[in-house]
């Protein structure tokens, strides 16, 4: 966890070990890139096992469950509109009713939760007030004033601050990593020592990013996609993913600058074409997660492709 997630992860900490533990809560930020890696450790925290003092213990089976987890629940914008439709709340709901996969509870993320409707607001209310046991709903947000006042009294708020420049640089320092490292894994990979523990993820997303940067300025996809050869496609679908995510959330003002949006400036192609781009480099993660062996020249290829293509509708 990056270090400047120490004093919230703190405040929320003191939360999971109290006498009732909160069942609804609201992390609010300025950039979502750096909330993200909280929110997710906060949900692997309420799925483990055997957590230590709240501390996720990294070993138990549902520490180890590979992404996407059986009992998290995400709800993100979906759509032209970017809007969290009705539907899919209500889905959430039927499901928060059932039992949990794993033997702990299930998590419900809301991420923006600003981009949910009225309708989709009040139906969420009614399940936060009276909460099925063993469910508990996380909502993301860096415009907590958009929520529903009604909403929002009812989830524990958690302020997460941005790092300024001078902290940054020296707990970069202190870590022995580089400032900018740090900042790239996080953005990539939601980990940010990535440079220490995970050099070769890094390398790799890097290499993404850079072919992705530059199919998008003009230069062809599948000379870009000669120096890569065999890949591991889990690493490099999850970089895609991350990087789908973020054009996504600029253009709903839904995140700060960050090597992502820093690399690929505006204009973008249009949402529903990055939200069926991601789809596609799912499709290509979900078959890696599961082991089955992917071709990475094809796939890579095939994702170039569809890269430069929807970018020549800019
Ligand atoms: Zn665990």
């Amino acid at each position: 966890m990056s270090p400047w997630l120490k004093a919230p992860w703190h405040l929320i900490l003191k939360g999971l070990q109290s006498a009732s533990p909160p069942h609804a809560w609201c992390l609010a930020h300025a950039s979502a890139v750096f909330s993200d890696s909280l929110t997710d450790h906060l949900a692997q925290s309420l799925l483990c096992d055997t957590p230590k003092k709240g501390e996720p213990c990294g070993e138990c089976v549902s520490c180890r469950f590979p992404d996407p987890h059986p009992d998290i629940l995400s709800l993100g914008p979906e759509g032209a509109a970017g809007m969290i439709k009705i539907d899919a709340v209500r889905e959430a709901i039927e499901v928060a009713y059932t039992t949990a996969s794993m033997a702990g509870c299930r998590v419900i993320v809301v991420r923006p939760a600003d981009c949910l409707n009225q309708a989709a607001s009040n139906a969420l209310l009614k399940v936060v007030e009276e909460p099925p046991s063993g469910t508990v709903f996380i909502f993301q947000t860096s415009v907590p004033g958009k929520l529903l006042p009604t909403l929002v009294s009812r989830l524990r708020m958690v302020r997460v601050p941005v790092p300024t420049p001078q902290i940054f640089e020296k707990t970069a320092q202190s870590l022995g990593i580089n400032g900018e490292d740090l900042l790239l894994s996080d953005a990539l990979l939601a980990q940010p020592t990535a440079a220490q523990t995970a050099p070769e993820r890094l390398a790799l997303g890097r290499d993404v990013l850079d072919a992705l940067v530059r199919i998008r300025f003009g230069e062809d996809s599948q000379v870009l996609l000669k120096p890569f050869g065999k890949v591991d496609m889990l690493t490099a679908s999850t970089v895609m993913e991350r990087i789908c995510d973020q054009l996504i959330r600029v253009q709903f003002k839904q995140t700060s600058q960050n090597p992502i949006t820093a690399a690929l400036s505006a204009p973008y192609p249009s949402v529903r074409l990055l939200y069926q781009y991601k789809e596609r480099v799912s499709e290509v993660r979900t078959q890696a997660q599961a082991g089955i062996a992917v071709n990475s020249d094809l796939a890579l290829g095939s994702l170039f492709a569809a890269w430069a293509f929807i970018w020549a509708t800019v």
